[in-house]
């Protein structure tokens, strides 16, 4: 099954930090796949600007090369780079200083799109949003891409927002959570606002807990610097995990409209609960068969951080009253997986007696790897014998479902920046959804700081620290497995 591409209008993009790691592992080859799936149009340019002397031929040639490291090999073809590069031109510009804007603003060609995609470090977001308006570059259909972090609290994340608002309004400002440009995550709204068979029980009466999992086998290392002052509540929960959260548990909103989906998160991140500390543990790899932990990888000898975080969370309102969220996310762990599980409740009575194990329906998204969605059903187990029953899958991989279609899916980064020429921010988080987020993530950060509590060690390989087995174990509940 073919994927239906539709091109978008022509459009100048810049990215701000063309050269860096982000701007070569991710957002320059997913254009150039958007390229090769015919949604760039002719009229499509796009301008890498960063503080390095390069010619625009250097340049295509950095591209070119980040292309044949990050797109798959039976993908590349000659002539379709060649066309793509063709788009491509770069500009030297110093965020901080005056160099290079005059040269930009002559380069970006009227009644055209305009977007800018700040892959700077969040020290510099102020900078260039402030010399885009200065140089006269921001027009006020331009838009901005701002990448993670967006802060690092509450009151941070609201200076930066204050920051932007001087010179972009709302609809301008597209903040990134590449999370929710992967294909599964919206899979999850169409799943549960698509389809009849599964609103009428998303709700505490009949789903028994819910359970998000992001678990990361690679370590901090080469990141440490910046890791260290985050852990995995900056990182992941307050973010991503939130974001997830937000999809699975929010009402249906009345419309696929970006305001009124972004509405409905905001109200599910108000309900959260205050967290009983008790509900919270946090762990730290330990260093193992000669392989570093934590502490040496992050060159932060003693530091309080956490590598793991797992959480119990509840939900005031009248949908999720009684039905816990479990959340765990960690580095080193012994797969890399991200899921969510939902569990529904067993049925009030069984006409079959005893039956062995546990038989609750499952309803399992995979974000990665190999997407995909799956259902555990109870069936009787084939054959003679009476009445045994056994759990089976539904199993819907999208590879196997859409066979040579799956190839076009785009990436989230691809999916995301074509989001931001078609003008449509339905996956990107909204200013006061950020800043709730942090609301509900200072007051526990805060709190452990303020107990000097440490992370407790964890195996390599492994799914966490014991304290975590323990967090469901006392609800009388288990955690999946962590595997592949
Ligand atoms: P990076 O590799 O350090 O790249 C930074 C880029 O900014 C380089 O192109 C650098 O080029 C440019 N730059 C630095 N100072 C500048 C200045 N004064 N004026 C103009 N350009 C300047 O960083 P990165 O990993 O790509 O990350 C970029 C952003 O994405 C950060 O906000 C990061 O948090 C976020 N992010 C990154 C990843 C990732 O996987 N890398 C994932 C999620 C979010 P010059 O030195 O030539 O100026």
């Amino acid at each position: 099954m073919a994927s239906r591409v539709i091109p978008v209008d022509p459009f100048d993009l810049v990215i701000f930090g063309g050269t860096g790691d982000l701007a070569t592992r991710k957002i320059l080859p997913g254009l150039y796949r958007r390229f090769q799936a015919g949604q760039m149009p002719e009229g499509a340019r796009i301008i890498g600007a960063a503080r390095s002397e390069l010619t625009d031929e250097a340049y295509r040639e950095l591209v070119r090369a980040a292309v044949a490291e990050h797109v798959d090999a039976d993908r590349q073809d000659g002539a379709e780079l060649a066309g793509f590069l063709d788009r491509v031109s770069y500009t030297r510009i110093d965020a901080r200083g005056g160099d290079g804007w005059d040269t930009l603003a002559a380069k970006m060609r009227p009644d055209t799109i305009h977007a800018f995609y700040f892959s700077v470090g969040p020290g510099l977001f102020g900078d260039l949003a402030e010399r885009l308006n200065t140089h006269g570059i921001a027009g006020p259909d331009c838009r901005i891409v701002v990448e993670k972090p967006f802060g690092h609290d509450l009151a941070s994340a609201r200076a930066l927002n204050e920051t932007l608002a001087r010179h972009f309004v709302e609809h301008q400002i597209y903040r990134i959570d590449h999370y929710l440009g992967k294909e599964t995550v919206q899979n999850l709204m169409a799943v549960r606002f698509g389809n009849m068979l599964f609103e009428p029980l998303w709700n505490a009466q009949y789903v028994d807990h819910i359970q998000i999992t992001v678990a990361e086998t690679v370590g901090v290392g080469g990141r440490g610097d910046y890791y260290d002052k985050s852990g995995a509540m900056r990182d992941m929960v307050q973010n991503h995990m939130m974001q997830l959260l937000c999809l699975i548990a929010m009402e249906p909103p009345y419309t696929f409209d970006p305001d009124a989906v972004r509405d409905e998160k905001l109200k599910v991140i108000r309900a959260l609960d205050p967290v009983d500390p008790d509900d919270i543990v946090r762990g730290q790899y330990r260093a193992m068969n000669g392989t570093p932990g934590y502490l040496e990888d992050a060159e932060a000898p003693d530091s309080p951080t956490e590598s793991f975080i797992a959480l119990k969370l509840h939900l005031s309102n009248w949908r999720w009253k009684g039905t816990p969220f479990y959340l765990r996310t960690g580095k080193r762990l012994r797969a890399r997986t991200s899921e969510i599980a939902v569990t529904f409740k067993d049925p009030p009575h069984s006409i079959f007696g005893e039956q062995p194990g546990q038989r609750s329906n499952v309803l399992v998204i995979r974000l990665q790897p190999n997407e995909g969605i799956k259902l555990k059903v109870t069936i009787k187990e084939p054959g003679p014998g009476g009445m045994r029953l056994i759990e089976v899958p539904l199993d819907m991989s999208f590879a196997e479902a859409l066979g040579e279609g799956v190839r076009d899916i785009s990436d989230a980064y691809e999916r995301l920046i074509m989001d931001v020429i078609r003008g449509n921010q339905t996956l990107f988080m909204r200013g006061d959804e950020v800043e709730a987020a942090w609301a509900w993530a200072d007051p526990i950060i805060a709190a452990w700081e303020a107990r000097g509590d440490r992370p407790e060690p964890y195996d390599p390989g492994g799914s966490g620290p014991e304290d975590a087995l323990m967090l469901m174990h006392k609800d009388a509940r288990r955690w999946r497995e962590v595997r592949p």
